[in-house]
């Protein structure tokens, strides 16, 4: 759920059914985030972030609205510039070395670049689109890779070498890049 706030801007408030208290966090995008209560009333949101916005505007690096709104606008050009370019680049790797998965998911965690899942569901960030071509398909044959070995064996390492020759040199170079978006 979003809550609209007149000095944070939007405001991302997840019911947990765990908690038993409001927490505050910073989200991916720079927003406020509050982890409330599964019952917790949207009036007892608003109540709490009342009585700590000066705790928040102290403790928190919030993005101020303008800046959230630009980030989201470049995250969507990216998302539709990684829709018509991921799906068909993953396509093509595996139709070369013969590869078969199931679905091509794209993301934009801000942790990692793909990851491959026991349904056979490759997912991709959208932040390859901000890295060089070969990094960009050294990730690709990584995670095609993993249908085959779900670790990072050997016999992985092997796969991924037989593909990309220079595996190693692109996964160092992929460490100066960073998924976020
Ligand atoms: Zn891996």
């Amino acid at each position: 759920m979003i809550v609209q706030d007149k000095e944070f801007g939007e405001v991302i408030v997840r019911k947990n059914p765990l908690s038993n208290g409001i927490k505050f966090s910073i989200s991916t995008s720079g927003r406020l985030q509050m982890s409330v209560p599964k019952h917790a009333s949207d009036f007892l949101v608003k109540r709490f972030l009342d009585r700590n916005r000066a705790i928040i505007r102290e403790k928190l690096p919030l993005n101020d609205p303008a800046t959230q709104r630009a980030r989201d606008a470049k995250k969507k050009i990216l998302m539709k510039k990684a829709r018509e370019y991921l799906p068909y680049r993953l396509e093509y790797h595996a139709k070369l070395y013969g590869y078969k998965y199931e679905k091509c998911r794209l993301t934009h965690a801000n942790t990692r670049w793909g990851s491959c899942s026991s349904n056979r569901t490759i997912s991709l960030n959208i932040g390859l689109m901000n890295i060089p071509e070969k990094l960009r398909d050294y990730v690709i044959i990584h995670e095609l890779a993993h249908l085959n070995h779900m670790d990072h064996s050997e016999a992985f390492w092997a796969e991924v070498g037989s593909h990309d020759p220079h595996y190693k040199d692109h996964n160092r170079r992929l460490k100066h890049y960073s998924p976020g978006v």
